[in-house]
C-alpha cells in the first residue's frame, strides 16, 4: 500500500510516502507559510504519486471528533492565517483516499509504538521540547482523546527557586510551556539553547520543569514508556537530569522496577529520531484500518 504521510508544523510540513512497515522512501520539507501557498505545494508532492491513504499529524489545536462539522480543522492556534483551517477537508478535495488525523504528538506516539522505543507496548508518552511543547499519549492501545485532545505541555509548574523569568506562554504565563520551552530558555538567559551548553545552571532549571511535568503525567497516566525529543532535548545532558529528579518527585511512591532501577530505559530520546512524526502519519492510516 502506498502512503502519503504529512507532519503539519508550525515552521514546515514535512511530507513524505511510506509503506505499511512504516519504512519512508521520499520526503520533503515544505514552509509553513499561508495555507494557500503551503497546501498547493503539498497537493504537487502527492499529486502523482498514487498514494491510497493519507496519514496526518498536525500541530494544534484541532478537532478530531468524527461527528463535528469542524472535524478535521486546525481550530484556536495564535499562528497567523491557520486559525479555522480545514486541513482534512483540504486534502480531501484534491485526494478520494481515507485519511487518518490526530495531533502531531498523538501520531509521533503512535509512531514510536509501532516501529520505535515503545515497540510493542500499549502505552507510551511522546513529548516535544521545542519551540513549544507537546506530549502525545497512547493507553491501552489507543491515541488520548477527550472532550478536545489532552495539552500536557501547558500544565502548571512549581518555579524554581532561583528563577525570576516571569513566563511567556500568551495564555498562561507560567505554564510549564511558558517556563521551559525553547523560547523561554532563550528570553530567561539572553541566549539561544545550542549557546548555553557549557552553562550547568542552565540546564539544571530545565530539568526541574521538565521532570515535574513527567512525573505528574506518571502519577496521572502510568505510561509504561516516556519519550523525550524535540530541539532543546539536543542537550543529552538533560536526560540523566531529568530522570534523577524525576525519580526523586515520585519518592520511591510508584513501586515500579523501571522506575526504581531502569530509569535510564523508562525516559528515552525517541527511537525513529525525526522521523517519528512522518512515521506516526503512517501510524494513523493503519488505526484507520483496524
Ligand atoms: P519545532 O518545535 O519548531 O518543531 P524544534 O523541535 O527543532 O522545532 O525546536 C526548536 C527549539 O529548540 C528552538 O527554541 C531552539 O532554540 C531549540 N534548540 C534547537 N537546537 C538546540 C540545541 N542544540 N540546544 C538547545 N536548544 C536547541
Ligand atoms: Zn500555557
Amino acid at each position: 500500500m502506498i502512503i502519503g504521510a504529512i507532519e503539519a508544523g508550525g515552521t514546515k510540513f514535512v511530507c513524505g510516502i511510506g509503506n505499511t512497515d512504516g519504512v519512508i522512501s521520499e520526503r520533503v520539507s515544505i514552509p509553513t507559510t499561508t495555507p494557500e501557498e503551503t497546501m498547493a505545494e503539498v497537493v504537487a508532492f502527492f499529486k502523482d504519486k498514487e498514494i491510497e491513504a493519507l496519514g496526518v499529524g498536525s500541530f494544534g489545536p484541532v478537532d478530531l471528533d468524527q461527528s463535528s462539522s469542524t472535524y478535521g480543522f486546525i481550530t484556536s492556534t495564535p499562528k497567523p492565517h491557520w486559525a479555522q483551517f480545514d486541513l482534512v477537508g483540504e486534502l480531501k478535495k484534491h485526494f478520494d483516499v481515507p485519511v487518518g488525523f490526530d495531533t502531531d504528538v498523538n501520531a509521533a506516539a503512535l509512531g514510536e509504538s509501532l516501529w520505535g522505543a515503545a515497540k510493542g507496548l500499549d502505552s507510551c508518552l511522546y513529548m516535544t521540547v521545542g519551540t513549544g511543547i507537546g506530549v502525545g499519549a497512547l493507553a491501552e492501545g489507543k491515541l488520548v482523546h477527550g472532550l478536545t485532545h489532552p495539552e500536557m505541555g501547558h500544565i502548571m509548574v512549581r518555579r524554581h527557586k532561583d528563577d525570576t523569568f516571569a513566563g511567556r506562554c500568551p495564555f498562561h504565563v507560567d505554564c510549564l510551556e511558558g517556563m521551559a520551552a525553547g523560547p523561554a530558555i532563550q528570553d530567561r538567559w539572553g541566549k539561544k539553547g545550542h549557546e548555553l551548553e557549557g552553562s550547568p545552571e542552565v540546564w539544571e532549571m530545565e530539568a526541574h520543569y521538565l521532570a515535574q511535568a513527567i512525573a505528574n503525567y506518571v502519577l496521572i497516566l502510568s505510561p509504561k514508556k516516556v519519550i523525550v525529543g524535540g530541539g532543546v532535548m539536543k542537550q543529552k545532558q538533560l536526560y540523566p537530569l531529568v530522570r534523577e529528579k524525576v525519580k526523586e518527585i515520585l519518592g520511591g511512591y510508584v513501586q515500579h522496577e523501571q522506575i526504581l532501577e531502569r530509569m535510564d530505559e523508562y525516559i528515552v530520546a525517541p527511537g525513529l529520531g525525526d522521523n517519528a512524526g512522518l512515521a506516526g502519519a503512517i501510524g494513523l492510516v493503519k488505526t484507520l484500518q483496524t
